[in-house]
């Protein structure tokens, strides 16, 4: 089964084209549901970050407040580096797991979406990666309208992530979507007979399918650790 990174920058249209790779029947791993999966009330990641951060970064409802959460860390490294050393060690696992059920399930390739791909060093466990990409300034007018973010909000979020065009020039396929949604959907249906091509699926030979027994024995013994 072959791995394909998706990612791009804020604003620039990674969801739209995950959407667009969802509906024609793609496997998708997405990192932003998972890392609000792994801190759900009462969670490993959410007992560490309420230790770390103290009770005042909790809604009423328990739920991590993720603005108020959000705002301390943009700022500060040192308290983004404690927060992903609370999550990001149960995003990975989850991630893992997600892989192994669908290696399991025969599929030929999946697709891990997800922001920080390239940040995050994920680039190289992945065949081919993929970079959604848009001007800087179509990447500001989308993110004031989807997130209410004034313009200098929008371009302080851009600014803090890598370069999107840093990112473009390490991708081995570009989406562009600086025209019409339906410019973007097609070039995502021509990626996916790309896609398709380059993964060949041999079957699950037994001495793999006992190798990934082992390593499912492995997480759910560390689960219970
Ligand atoms: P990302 O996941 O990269 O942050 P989204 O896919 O959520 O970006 O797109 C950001 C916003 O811009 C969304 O509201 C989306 O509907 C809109 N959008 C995305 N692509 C286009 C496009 N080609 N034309 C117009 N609006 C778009």
């Amino acid at each position: 089964m072959q791995l394909i990174g998706l990612t791009g920058g804020i604003g620039s249209g990674k969801s739209t084209a995950s959407r667009y790779f969802e509906n024609l029947g793609c496997a998708i791993i997405d990192a932003d549901v998972i890392a609000h999966k792994v801190v759900e009330p009462g969670s490993k990641a959410w007992k560490e970050i309420v230790k770390n951060f103290g009770q005042e970064v909790l809604l009423p409802s328990q739920q991590i407040n993720r603005q108020l959460l959000g705002s301390m860390v943009f700022s500060d490294p040192g308290k983004r580096k404690i927060l992903n050393q609370c999550t990001h060690p149960y995003i990975r696992r989850e991630m893992m797991l997600q892989i192994l059920w669908n290696f399991l399930q025969g599929k030929k390739f999946v697709i891990l979406d997800s922001p920080l791909l390239f940040e995050s060093k994920l680039t190289k466990w992945m065949k081919k990666v993929i970079v959604v990409y848009c001007s800087e300034q179509q990447q500001v007018d989308r993110i004031v309208k989807r997130n209410n973010f004034t313009e200098d909000e929008a371009k302080q979020r851009i600014t803090s992530q890598m370069s999107l065009s840093e990112k473009r020039s390490m991708a081995d396929y570009v989406i562009d979507n600086s025209g019409t949604l339906e410019h973007t959907r097609l070039q995502v249906v021509d990626l996916h007979q790309k896609i398709r091509a380059l993964s060949h699926y041999h079957g699950l030979h037994l001495w793999i399918l006992i190798a990934t027994l082992f390593i499912l024995l492995l997480f759910v013994l560390l689960l219970l650790l």
